[in-house]
């Protein structure tokens, strides 16, 4: 098609950026095809500035709004993610009820996700058009003293996905290239989603309780998170692996990922039990993953054996959102550590573990929706009527 336009030489990049964001200029009146005329980079430009795209909006507890929203464009250094798959946290969850808040609202919830790069900014060196990738939800600046000692879950200028800023319950994101991370061929899209975080927050909770071969490690817990610590406890040496749930059925899947040991506290004492598998010495590690603060008193009882002096490392991973109190005299000397999110290069180091075939997560993802049926997904995971592991957004739709 043929047409006419008034419009000025564009002589730089960046110009061409400013005609993309829809500044109009007026020049020389020429005709010829939309090709002809703006050359088919600032026609791509154009259609993704002017382009929409369907995400789950967090409005506050309770309301999450499935809308169409600008597809993002990306500057220097980002880079645009045609997401494939995302999957639902109990994060997401604590927003939608009420127990924390995001820091920005309205915001696209979800920080687990994988998918395809469609675009990179200038200046962005580590992946290019077509790579498939994970979304690390840490965005890091790479520069401050936390970032330089490998801990950018630390960073000092730190924004988190779905929660500072927009997230992955959307067809297409926009993040710093340091928040993307290859996946490898091997490794399915929503396997590369849940490794985001349930995965790797597990994989991190077991660096952080020092578990060492032969260990008992006790995991309270045994949901997304809860079940990856098991995974990994007992991958990376652990001797005696006990997992720690109210729900049968989450036990079972806790023996299938390596559990030695299943305890209900419904129906069983937690520390008796580990005390008969430790020989009356306790746990060497515990790792609560519920929130629970009946669960984390439970995780420092069960570090304590025959003696009062030797003593384990009880770790918190699960939200607390209540208050909790502890007998200061229950406590031993290095006995209290906190984990909270993954850092860079462990979840560099589990999708390499993952190409090998040296684990297998795919079993914990149990449920998959669309993304239009998202809110029966949420249903899904507070529901817990049946089996739950990971529910996976499907967005390849
Ligand atoms: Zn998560
Ligand atoms: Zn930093």
């Amino acid at each position: 098609m043929s047409i006419s336009c008034r419009v000025r030489t564009l002589v730089s990049d960046s110009e061409t950026d400013t005609l993309s964001s829809g500044v109009i200029v007026v020049g020389q009146l020429v005709t010829g095809t939309s090709e002809q005329i703006f050359g088919t980079d600032t026609l791509k430009h154009l259609a993704s500035a002017l382009a929409s795209m369907q995400a789950a909006r967090y409005y506050g507890e309770d309301d999450l709004r499935l809308e169409s929203v600008p597809k993002p464009t990306i500057g220097p250094g980002e880079v645009l993610v045609n997401l494939q798959a995302a999957s639902i946290c109990g994060s997401d969850i604590n927003y939608l009820t009420g127990k924390t808040d995001p820091a920005t609202e309205p915001v696209t919830l979800g920080h687990e996700g994988a998918g395809i790069v469609e675009a990179v900014g200038p200046g962005v060196e580590t992946v290019t058009q077509d790579d498939r990738v994970v979304i690390h939800y840490v965005q890091s600046c790479g520069g401050c003293r936390p970032c330089n000692e490998g801990n950018d879950n630390r960073c000092r200028h730190r924004n988190s996905i779905g929660h500072h800023v927009d997230g992955t319950f959307a067809e297409y994101i926009a993040v710093p290239e340091r928040a993307v991370l290859p996946l490898p061929d091997e490794v399915s899209f929503g396997e590369g989603s849940i490794t985001g975080c349930a995965v790797s927050t597990g994989y991190h909770a077991v660096h952080v309780a020092d578990v060492r071969p032969g260990d008992c490690v006790v995991v309270f817990g045994a949901g997304g998170v809860g079940l990856h610590a098991i995974l990994w406890a007992s991958r990376l040496g652990a001797g005696t692996t006990v997992a720690v749930d109210l729900d049968d059925r989450q036990l079972e899947a806790a023996a299938e990922y390596g559990a030695d040991v299943l305890v209900n506290p419904d129906t069983d004492d937690v520390t008796d039990r580990v005390l008969e598998v430790t020989d009356g010495w306790g746990a060497n590690a515990s790792i609560e993953c519920s929130g629970s603060p009946q669960a984390m008193a439970q995780a420092i009882d069960v570090l304590t054996g025959q003696t009062h002096y030797e003593s384990g490392t009880a770790v918190s991973v699960g939200i607390q959102t209540e208050p909790m109190s502890v007998e200061y005299t229950d406590i031993r000397e290095g006995q209290l550590r906190v984990s909270g999110d993954h850092n860079r290069a462990e979840l560099g180091e589990i999708l390499r573990l993952l190409s090998r075939g040296a684990v297998d997560v795919s079993p914990t993802i149990t449920h998959e929706v669309p993304l239009e049926d998202i809110h029966a997904g949420v249903e899904t995971v507070m529901a817990r009527d049946e089996q739950v592991g990971r529910v996976i957004v499907d967005l390849t739709g």
